[in-house]
């Protein structure tokens, strides 16, 4: 349904070690929706920073009553967490999420609501032009083209937080108790409106990517597992694949043997071959069936929480929904 233009929107923004960079992003964040002109509040979601981050942001929630609330996780559990704590909290209709190095500008928030506006379920950015290592780019280029085959959701950036998301997809995504999850790829799975608008891009205004190497790798993992089981079908596929070359070797040999005679067949060594390869394609059929089981039950079993908060600090002027 198309959204009164005036819907309240709530601004989550994930902040691990970000001291450099809370000033000028809580500055320009708050300027931009005062703009807005309309109920808003930003949510600044602290995943256990060891820096001054977490005394900026409390300050800045003092200074700034019903506009920002700081929500403080008891030690990092990563951005997608940090961002589901922040989802939680939020009330808006509309929730824009935002990473704090300033490598996407607040300012293009204005552009993120107005697609909203137009009764959007997800508003996604892709990242113009983006100004990211190499390795970085790849990896997202990998990320994007998988995602979208997987869920059949086309986005060309699913890499990039600047994003808006609707009420209804937020209360979807809220039910969903796994512990590993790709925020972006999650939302789209409950969207049936999508859009895209291009944003800048910027290098990262202060401080350092969060992101090692191993950092990324999980994610990548997540990213994969919490989207299909695949990996785990393919198991039963090459078991079945093996079976039917062991059941064709069989065969083969069975001719030859009458062809040539038994001198030929080693004595029936090749035959104990061909059964063998049945065998370990029918383990590895076995296997994969378990791995279906376990990977359903594992769907079952994440139901513990996320992320623990500590203490939340300042009041939302929105009304609870
Ligand atoms: N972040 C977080 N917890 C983490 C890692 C990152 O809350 O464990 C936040 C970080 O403060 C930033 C956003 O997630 O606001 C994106 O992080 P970063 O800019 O380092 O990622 P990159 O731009 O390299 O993808
Ligand atoms: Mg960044």
């Amino acid at each position: 349904m198309p959204l009164n233009t005036s819907a309240p929107v709530s601004i989550i923004i994930p902040v691990f070690n970000e001291e450099d960079n809370l000033p000028e992003l809580m500055r320009r964040t708050l300027a931009v929706c005062r703009a807005l002109i309309r109920p808003f509040e930003i949510i600044l979601v602290d995943d256990g920073s060891r820096d001054a981050s977490r005394d900026l942001i409390t300050k800045a929630v003092e200074a700034n009553p019903g506009e920002l609330i700081g929500v403080f996780l008891n030690r990092n559990y990563g951005q997608h967490a940090a961002v589901m704590a922040g989802f939680a909290q939020a009330r808006g209709e509309i929730v824009v999420t935002l990473d704090a190095d300033l490598q996407n500008p607040p300012e293009e928030i204005t552009a993120l609501v107005k697609k909203m506006d137009e009764g959007m379920d997800v508003v996604g950015s892709i990242r113009v032009p983006r100004r990211d290592s190499i390795f970085r780019r790849f990896s997202s280029f990998l990320v994007n083209k998988m995602t979208a085959h997987v869920t059949g959701v086309v986005m060309h950036d699913y890499g990039c937080m600047l994003r808006a998301y609707h009420r209804q997809v937020i209360q979807a995504m809220l039910q969903c108790h796994e512990r590993s999850t790709f925020i972006p790829v999650l939302a789209n799975s409950f969207a049936r409106r999508t859009a895209e608008i291009e944003v800048r891009h910027a290098e990262r205004h202060a401080g350092q990517s969060k992101y090692s190497l191993w950092k990324l790798i999980n994610l990548q993992f997540d990213l994969l597992t919490s989207i299909t089981t695949l990996p785990l079908r393919l198991l039963t596929i090459a078991g079945v694949m093996i079976s039917i070359m062991g059941v064709g070797l069989g065969v083969l040999i069975l001719i030859l043997r009458f062809i040539w005679g038994p001198e030929w067949a080693a004595k029936g060594v090749f035959t104990l071959f061909a059964i063998l390869f049945i065998f370990v394609g029918g383990q590895f059929i076995a296997m994969g069936f378990l791995g279906e089981y376990i990977g359903r039950m594992y769907q079952d079993v994440r139901g513990r929480p996320r992320y623990f908060i500590e203490t939340v600090a300042g009041k939302s002027a929105l009304e609870p929904t």
